[in-house]
């Protein structure tokens, strides 16, 4: 389970900053590009070879929806409460004020585990800062200059250290042959008329898998004899609670959902086309590298022409993931689950499947020898090799010298032959270039 940790303070001291630095990996799989959209209120910290955890902005909630009132407001503190820890971002150059005192009495009633976060520390003397906010009481508090990346990798480790336990792993997890899936998408899509029909459909032995934490619940089920998990989302909590059909849409679930699962099937309303928020859920599945499929449900509501329409605005809405899988389904009716499950198993399979250094290798000559790289200012890019180095999603280091001269156009050629050659369907596919001195 992905764990919370919600930035707290009052407006100005630092927090987008703050979340940018600890969100935005290095080697993004997935650059800003048109037709990605984020809530940039939600995102991912993925630190090398650390547990990751989701973070949560809570003044850009406050003040996307509530006007400039400050971190103190309702949405603010709900997104709070449901965190494992909390930033207490303050300001180290205008010292402690008194909207920062107000948030303290409300941290303290909270009573969560807190960290003092004192930013802006850059031209400031650490000695006053510190003596500045003792009276707050926090033991060992963390100083950052967030806009010049100064503390980050401290402020990571102190995160690190002051997340709640790693629940207990599930043996299921490493089942090789339960295909874990979880259907996200914004409210309304139909996201639990389809788990529903799934779960009565063909009488399949469902069960509910106790939750690790909070009140996640999983079900595993079988369809035409094949295992399958789907993860906590939306549609399975209905079920279980009467209130929830008031639930309104949880990025942070969604982000849990999209961590524990291997496919992730995104669902579109035919007749909506690809709203902001459906943009977003993508951008979210995309940043964790899942495997995707995207279901088009409610196809039963579409006329012919509308049809058309729709697979147009989607062929062209849809073209920043042009390797994922579009089924139409209708969840109302069950048509299309069979096509659907089938592209599940092709993004599953060509995610988790291992190729060789020799099978990459080749392809890697072959590619090269096809159409090498163009001349830039009288040198020509040589690999070498290429070692797969990961999967979920495949990933492929290719080693060689002057790759830094290997234009965009040549990676995305190197891309597709690979998706050709290995059948690459339904999941990204990274190449790192490694430059031999
Ligand atoms: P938020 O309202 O708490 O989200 O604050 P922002 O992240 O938007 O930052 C407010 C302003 O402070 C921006 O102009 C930032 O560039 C600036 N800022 C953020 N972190 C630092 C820092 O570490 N040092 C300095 N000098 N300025 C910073
Ligand atoms: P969720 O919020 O994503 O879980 O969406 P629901 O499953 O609650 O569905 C929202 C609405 O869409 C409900 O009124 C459903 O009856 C309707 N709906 C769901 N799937 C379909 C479908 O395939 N076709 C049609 N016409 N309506 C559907």
């Amino acid at each position: 389970m992905l764990p919370l940790v919600a930035l707290v303070g009052r407006p100005n001291v630092g927090k987008s900053t703050l979340f940018n630095a600890l969100t935005r990996t290095r080697d993004a799989l997935v650059h800003d590009q048109p037709g990605v959209t984020r809530d940039r209120h939600y995102g991912v910290a993925r630190p090398e070879d650390q547990r990751h955890f989701a973070v949560v902005d809570t003044g850009g909630i406050a003040e996307a929806s509530e006007g400039l009132a400050g971190a103190t407001t309702r949405q603010a503190r709900a997104a709070a409460e449901e965190a494992d820890l909390i930033l207490f971002i303050v300001d180290a150059r205008d010292g402690a004020n008194a909207l920062d005192d107000d948030i303290l009495k409300w941290l303290r009633k909270a009573d969560k585990r807190t960290l003092l976060v004192i930013n802006k520390i850059d031209g400031v003397s650490l000695n006053a800062v510190e003596s500045e906010f003792a009276h707050y009481g926090f033991k060992d508090p963390i100083t950052t200059s967030s806009a010049h990346r100064q503390g980050i990798d401290e402020l990571m480790e102190a995160i690190l250290e002051n997340l709640p336990e790693e629940g207990v792993v599930d043996p299921l997890d490493t089942d090789p042959d339960r295909i874990r899936i979880a259907f996200i998408g914004r409210p309304n899509v139909g996201k639990s008329t389809l788990v529903n029909r799934l779960l009565g459909e063909e009488r399949m032995i469902a069960s509910e898998v106790p939750g690790t934490t909070r009140d996640s619940v999983a079900i595993d089920m079988e369809r035409e004899g094949k295992p399958y998990r789907l993860v906590d989302t939306a549609g399975l909590r209905r079920k279980s609670k009467v209130d929830e059909a008031v639930e309104k849409f949880s990025a942070f679930k969604t982000l849990q959902a999209i961590e524990q699962c291997q496919v992730a099937v995104v669902m579109l309303d035919a007749g909506e086309g690809v709203t902001d928020q459906d943009a977003s859920v993508l951008g979210y599945a995309l940043d964790a590298g899942r495997a995707l499929v995207i279901a088009v449900n409610k196809w039963d509501g579409q006329t012919e022409y509308q049809r058309q329409q729709t697979e147009d605005l989607l062929s062209r809405k849809l073209a920043f993931v042009p390797w994922a899988e579009r089924v139409r389904i209708s969840a109302k009716h069950g048509s299309g689950l069979l096509e659907l499950f089938r592209a599940v198993h092709r993004a599953h399979r060509s995610a988790t499947t291992p190729i060789s250094t020799s099978e990459a290798t080749k392809a890697l000559e072959i590619a090269y020898e096809t159409n090498p790289p163009a001349v830039v200012r009288g040198h020509v890019a040589k690999m070498r090799f290429c070692h797969p180095s990961g999967l979920n999603p495949p990933t492929f280091v290719v080693h060689g010298t002057r790759l830094k001269t290997l234009q965009e156009s040549y990676k995305r050629y190197l891309e597709n032959f690979f998706r050709k050659r290995f059948k690459l369907i339904g999941t990204p596919v990274q190449f790192i270039f490694k430059d031999s001195a």
